[in-house]
């Protein structure tokens, strides 16, 4: 997880305590605490929400789903308001699962698409993959085949192309394997067949690596069906069988049983069948309502079919306890994220007026208050970045400086207040001839710069000349001044292409040298020089 936003200190920090956490596989609440509190006493919204994070995550493990979501929500809120990506797209994410186990599919999509939103746009490849592949699993329960299939293609691509790390060959391998269940159920037997083959190739290039081995068996068993194979069926699911007989509980690889009991019932493969439940049964398979209620089906039709009545009646109770149950957690679930869709709304806002609290400051930081042009700091922001574009392009770039004549003078006879007014009108002109190609900006008192790029040294003088035109045209009385009785301007244009010897600075220079030479040449004129 990146944690490269906060200090060094911080990051050693929830490091050593997430390496603590973990003893035997098995994790520690209190150290997840730990995080939360030290975020809480230091004032620190990341550490904080990354602390209820971890802690929402030892929930999810424990199935505690309601906590799970409780400290999500607390968490989602601190990384909106920090804009921490990784983090973000991961609590939507796990916000997704969670409402798909408590079979809230739709709810399930909205957080997975969030998540997905959030990974693009911080260009996170290992979690697209991680929430294309979960989008796939709903997809393919809602019998949307081709949907799953281009999100399972996708979550493929993406974690080929994320760092690699231990589960990354599990997770490409277990896209592979959905998606080929999808091409079976759409008939497209060939795929499905190409991507076991593709499975098969990569194992053997690595085999040290880890697998979802039930997946693998369970597919070559659809795959055998699908060719027509009833032997070979038969042979992988006694080898699934092998697998999972072992095994503490039922893995989450064993979520998809479902096309596997299905191909069994049609073979009338019923033996094999009841075995399969037998061994998910003394596992525990009622604490897993969606993975029960799956195989429901087929086992209830077996039983009727066979006049087993007595456990018919039985399962089906079970059944119906299970389903309420889930109907139950349901509810709570729906009405917990309505609650959380609530605040998450209400803390976006907040996000909201906080970027336009930070947009009016960089307005006060880099404006000009009175004209609204760009002040010295972004002047010399513009410039040094237009610098550097026509230094390394070779292109013309133009620095003039303007300057109000005998503005001293118009202040004394018209007053401040008329100054002003003077220097806003003559702001407004300026505006006016802004755009992709001209800047300009007020330094300070009756002074302007201009800075041109990306145009021709004709089309700076005629861009010159026009702005002096207007100011003409504004027709400010300005009587105590040796030429003409209205308010005019001096330019000094600098006008030159930088090579690898040229500064910066020098363009300033040298376009307040014109602008002297303008002001000696007795004002209202520009001067443009280009050596
Ligand atoms: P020149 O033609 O040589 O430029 O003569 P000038 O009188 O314009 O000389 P200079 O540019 O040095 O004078 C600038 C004057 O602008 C000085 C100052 O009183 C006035 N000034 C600076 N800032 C403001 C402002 O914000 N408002 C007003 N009204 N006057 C300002
Ligand atoms: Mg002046």
């Amino acid at each position: 997880m990146n944690l490269g936003r906060l200090s060094p200190k911080t990051q050693n920090y929830i490091s050593e305590v997430l390496d603590r956490r973990s003893r035997d596989g098995i994790f520690c609440l209190e150290d997840c605490h730990e995080i939360l509190e030290h975020g809480r006493a230091v004032g620190s919204d990341a550490v904080y929400g990354i602390g209820c994070y971890f802690i929402a995550e030892y929930y999810w493990r424990d199935h505690v789903e309601d906590k799970t979501m409780r400290y999500l929500t607390e968490s989602t809120k601190c990384f909106l308001k920090e804009g921490m990506g990784e983090f973000l797209t991961r609590s939507y994410n796990m916000m997704g699962s969670v409402s798909d186990n408590q079979d809230n599919r739709v709810v399930a999509l909205n957080y997975f698409y969030i998540g997905l939103q959030y990974a693009e746009k911080y260009g996170l490849t290992y979690e697209r993959g991680m929430i294309d592949f979960n989008i796939g699993f709903v997809l393919f329960r809602m019998k949307q085949y081709r949907e799953a299939v281009s999100h399972y293609e996708s979550s493929i691509r993406f974690y080929s192309q994320a760092e690699d790390n231990f589960y990354r060959s599990y997770n490409i391998v277990l896209g592979m394997q959905h998606c080929g269940s999808c091409y079976l159920k759409l008939g497209m037997r060939q795929e499905a067949f190409r991507l076991l083959e593709e499975i098969d190739r990569m194992r053997e290039a690595e085999p040290d690596r880890n697998y979802p081995e039930v997946n693998i068996v369970a597919f070559r068993a659809e795959c055998a069906a699908a060719r027509g194979e009833r032997q070979d069926v038969l042979k992988y699911v006694n080898a699934l069988l092998d697998i999972i007989r072992p095994e503490q509980g039922i893995g989450e690889e064993a979520d998809n049983l479902e096309s596997l009991v299905e191909i069994l019932f049609q073979l009338r493969e019923l033996e094999c069948m009841d075995e399969l439940y037998r061994v998910l049964d003394e596992k525990g398979l009622e604490n897993t309502p969606m993975l029960f209620m799956s195989l429901y089906p087929c086992r209830s039709q077996s039983l009727l079919q066979r006049g087993k009545m007595e456990e018919y009646i039985r399962h089906t109770r079970m059944f119906f306890e299970v389903y309420e149950k889930d109907r139950q957690n349901h509810r709570q679930g729906t009405a917990r994220i309505m609650e959380l869709q609530e605040e998450l709304r209400s803390v976006e806002k907040e996000r909201a007026r906080m970027s336009a609290d930070n947009r009016r400051l960089e307005a006060l930081a880099l404006y000009d208050s009175m004209t609204k042009l760009a002040n010295r700091i972004k002047i010399n922001e513009h410039m040094t970045q237009k610098f550097e574009e026509a230094q390394k392009k070779g292109m013309l770039l133009g620095v003039e400086l303007l300057d109000i004549d005998r503005f001293k003078s118009f202040n004394d006879t018209y007053g401040h207040l008329a100054g002003d007014e003077c220097i806003m009108s003559v702001a407004d002109v300026l505006r006016g001839v802004e755009d992709d190609r001209i800047f300009c900006g007020r330094y300070g008192g009756d002074e302007f710069v201009v800075i041109y790029s990306g145009m021709s040294l004709e089309e700076i003088r005629c861009a010159a000349e026009t702005i002096q035109n207007r100011i003409r045209e504004l027709k400010i009385p300005h009587l105590k001044k040796e030429q003409g009785d209205i308010v005019t301007v001096s330019q000094g244009i600098f006008a030159h292409i930088p090579d690898k010897d040229s500064r910066e600075w020098d363009f300033n220079s040298m376009a307040d040298n014109m602008l002297y030479q303008a002001k000696g040449a007795g004002r209202n004129c520009f001067r443009l020089g280009t050596e």
